[in-house]
């Protein structure tokens, strides 16, 4: 499988995620977690009519200044950041600067956490290093152990890796 924002943003919730999921062992219909996200997404883009389809991805919403996507927590803000510059490098490549807001939904509005992203060359030059090390791991021929951690229980994955 080609490295998608998915994939960049599993890289660093578990890598035993990516793994499965970049190797088709697709255990993610039936999660409540990812039905959730998926409401989230559908709700907000039938309301404000801004969901947006690049090649393999969707966006959120894309104004003149920002890329915006919406999560449903705060959970791992490192994966969901990832997964964002993900997106912005390739508008980039299409020729669309834009900065990343990240928006998680969870939070009342009054509260509502926000987190402004800009794609330095860095980050690019990051970003570039983990897409080879997320190619790496999915031509692995070991699957990396489970992290017997307390998101494991909200994973799609969780019945396989530990029942
Ligand atoms: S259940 Fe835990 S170890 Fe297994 S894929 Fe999910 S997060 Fe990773």
């Amino acid at each position: 499988m080609k490295v998608n924002g998915t994939l960049m943003n599993y890289y660093f919730h578990c890598k035993r995620q990516c793994y499965l999921f970049g190797n088709r062992i697709n255990l993610e219909d039936n999660s409540e977690e990812v039905k959730i996200g998926k409401a989230i997404h559908e709700e907000r883009a039938e309301k404000e009519n801004t969901e947006i389809a690049i090649e393999n991805i969707r966006l959120d919403k894309l104004t003149a200044e920002y890329l915006t996507e919406v999560k449903k927590s705060d959970a791992d803000v490192e994966a969901s950041k990832w997964q964002l510059i993900f997106y912005l490098k390739v508008l980039k490549d299409k020729g669309i600067i834009r900065k990343g807001k990240l928006e998680f939904a969870e939070k009342n509005k009054s509260d509502k956490k926000t987190i402004v992203i800009e794609l330095t060359n860095d980050l690019e030059c990051q970003l570039g290093d983990y897409i080879v090390a997320i190619e790496e791991l999915l031509d692995s021929e070991e699957i990396p152990p489970v992290l017997n951690a307390a998101k494991c229980k909200r994973c799609a994955y969780y019945e396989y890796c530990y029942i």
